[in-house]
């Protein structure tokens, strides 16, 4: 049985105290009863104080980005190990604004992936297709050619603590969402590229989770879906009602 993931990707949003007073929020009112996993991704500059302020929550942490590269001479980088001594579980890898705004291809994306696996963090790779490509029918195989490249020569153990992102670029920051029946259909299709490369089992053990314009109003009907394990949220992660509510969706 699957548990569902609500992550909240902050992006470039949120100083140290706007950070703080929005965890703040979110403390008091995720319990540990709550039915879903629920994890804050802020900005690097925020992890710190972010980790001692979510000590004995249950709530996880997790960054937005890692270096492919271990460490040394590469100025302004974050190794993963880095992450894992400032408390982070989670790692986003292949965002489509990391795709877009910084030129990143599939095959660092694999790279990333890998680091992230070997320093003990759980990745979640972000794939997803651009208006123009649904719009030529190309949404499944643009998403199979990601995921084959992110995940070349994946043990089943490495696959086991990935989880997977489908977001829809034309989806994202957009307030355009995919229609629940889009999303499920897209999520099917995923599970069944993991059944095939890695089996039955493990497919129904990974967690496949939608991004894209979710908000409490959409939240219910896209989490009700049978493959979709919950939301990676950007826009609606920065207020805690709006979070808590998709939050809430859960069942
Ligand atoms: C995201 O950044 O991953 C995202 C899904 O953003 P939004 O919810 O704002 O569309």
């Amino acid at each position: 049985m699957r548990k569902q993931l609500i992550a909240g990707n902050w992006k470039m949003n949120t100083t140290i105290p706007e950070s703080l007073e929005l965890i703040h929020q979110l403390k008091e009112r995720v319990s540990s009863s709550c039915p879903a996993e629920v994890a804050l991704i802020p900005p690097f500059t925020s992890l710190s104080v972010a980790a001692a302020a979510l000590r004995g929550t249950g709530i996880q942490l997790g960054a937005q980005n890692l270096s492919h590269l271990a460490g040394g001479a590469v100025t302004g980088e974050i190794s993963g190990a880095m992450l894992v001594s400032v408390g982070c579980r989670y790692v986003l890898i292949g965002h489509s604004e990391r795709r877009k705004l910084f030129q990143e291809n599939d095959a660092l994306i694999h790279l990333k992936l890998k680091m992230a696996l070997s320093e003990g963090l759980w990745p979640i790779l972000c794939v997803g297709e651009s208006w123009e490509e649904r719009e030529a029918g190309q949404a499944r195989d643009v998403i199979k050619n990601q995921l084959e490249k992110s995940w070349n020569h994946f043990t089943p153990m490495e696959m086991r603590k990935t989880t997977i992102a489908y977001e829809p670029v034309w989806a994202i920051g957009t307030g355009k969402n995919a229609q629940p029946e889009q999303a499920q259909d897209i999520h099917e299709h995923i599970r069944a590229l993991v059944d095939s490369q890695f089996g039955a089992e493990l497919a129904q053990e990974v967690r496949i989770i939608y991004g894209g314009s979710v908000t409490p109003e959409n939240s219910s009907s896209l989490l009700i879906q049978p493959d979709i394990d919950g939301a990676l949220v950007g826009g609606a992660s920065l207020e805690a009602n709006s979070f808590y509510a998709i939050i809430e969706a859960v069942h």
